[in-house]
């Protein structure tokens, strides 16, 4: 199959060109005929799919087929590097319509993001909150959206942006086209896009599994060497494009400078940092800047960055979902990519249930030449013979 199946206006066919796709990924291959048939949508997919494309190319096709000159379509999205990446996206595939786009979000002046709303837009990319915040000050003309888009409507949620979603809902025409994109359905979101959709058709790609392009490990440590393994295998093993993710913000700050400290290429990306701090880690781990990207789960949302080879989990995160989404960020579109984990004993819960989502047991591994200290989590605890001889050992 290929892009001409559908049937898009010829300059819709040469964005898709000038971005190099040949070949629609699956999403792409379902949602692009409902959408362009005007249905309302549900898309159960990941980051990494080719989702953006899925719902903007449909999007690009209805403003070059018939220009106007209002806003549109609006995306909403959780986060300012998600904005910023769909807008990117939406104007390399809308460059030959001369497609007029935005994104709004917060951590950055207002006034520009007025001023452009004012010289005209056909397509809004806004984070909940600035998205209102403009509202309130009157810069929104929403009188002429036909398409609401919600991304990542899952984490939307988990960020507590509900209720601004439904003030949002409330501020647009209700003859609209609406669709919505999650990589998880739990039953909360299931009941939000029924509230919101009508008639919607449900189109799904490896809903909550890990992509099969993936390897999986576990590398069991006690807390106190976590940072050494890591080193040790950002020095072996995991050389490549790598992204770290840690639990708090702090930690990973803390783990940044270590590494940093011992001669590595590494930024780090976590809500605290300003705007300006978080795109330049980003851009320059995507330049190849940095090889490591130290971050938290809300900072890296939709992180979208070609050939991450490797995902460490230096903490592992506290759902199976989340993990998911940790590793979505690598094997994409068919390349490899491994998923490594340090694990300590009381990960054993999230680890079987990983190795379901997964379909099959995850390896352990032990990094040859590594000093464990004598103990490997999982492997001595208080009261067994072997931590009982180093406590004497000690003494
Ligand atoms: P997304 O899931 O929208 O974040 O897309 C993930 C990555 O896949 C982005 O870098 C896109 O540029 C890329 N992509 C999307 N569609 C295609 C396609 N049909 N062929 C090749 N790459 C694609």
């Amino acid at each position: 199959m290929d892009f001409r199946s559908f049937a898009f206006h010829p300059r819709i066919l040469s964005g898709i060109e000038a971005a190099g796709y040949t070949h629609p990924t699956p999403i792409q291959q379902q949602a692009i005929p409902v959408i362009l048939e005007g249905h309302d949508m549900i898309g159960v997919a990941q980051t990494g799919t080719g989702k953006t494309a899925a719902f903007m190319l449909p999007i690009l096709h209805r403003l070059a087929e018939r220009p106007g000159d209002h806003v549109r379509a609006v995306v909403l999205a959780p986060t300012r590097e998600l904005a910023e990446q769909i807008h990117q996206a939406t104007r390399l595939l809308g460059r030959d319509i001369g497609v007029r786009s935005v994104a709004l979000y917060g951590g950055v002046k207002k006034w520009p993001q007025a001023a452009a709303l004012r010289r005209g837009v056909d397509v809004v990319i806004a984070c909940p909150g600035r998205f209102l915040d403009l509202d309130g000050d009157r810069a929104l003309d929403l009188s002429h959206v036909e398409v609401l888009v919600l991304d990542e409507a899952d984490r939307m949620c988990d960020m507590g942006f509900l209720p601004d979603i439904r003030r949002i809902l409330a501020l647009l025409p209700n003859d609209r086209q609406t669709l919505f994109f999650s990589a998880t359905m739990p039953p909360e979101i299931r009941r939000l896009a029924q509230g919101i959709l009508r008639a919607p058709v449900t189109v799904q790609v490896d809903a909550g599994v890990p992509a099969k392009t993936v390897s999986h490990a576990f590398y069991p440590i006690t807390e106190g060497r976590k940072r050494d393994l890591l080193l040790a295998l950002l020095q072996g093993p995991a050389t490549g494009r790598v992204l770290v993710f840690t639990r708090t913000k702090s930690r990973a700050q803390s783990l940044a400078s270590f590494l940093s400290g011992a001669g590595l290429n590494v930024a780090a990306i976590e809500g605290d940092m300003s705007q300006r701090d978080r795109q330049g880690a980003l851009d320059g781990f995507r330049s190849g800047e940095y090889e490591i990207l130290v971050a938290t789960d809300v900072a890296a949302r939709g992180i979208d960055v070609e050939d991450i080879t490797h995902v460490i989990n230096f903490d592992l995160p506290d759902s199976v979902d989340a993990y998911t989404h940790r590793v979505g960020r690598t094997g994409r579109l068919a390349k490899t990519g491994h998923a490594l984990s340090l694990s300590a004993p009381a990960d054993r819960l999230l680890r079987s249930w990983v190795e379901k989502a997964v379909g099959k047991p995850i390896e352990s591994r032990r990094l040859p030449g590594f000093d464990y200290g004598g103990a490997v989590a999982g492997e001595a605890r208080p009261g067994s013979s072997r931590f009982a001889r180093r406590a004497r050992l000690r003494r």
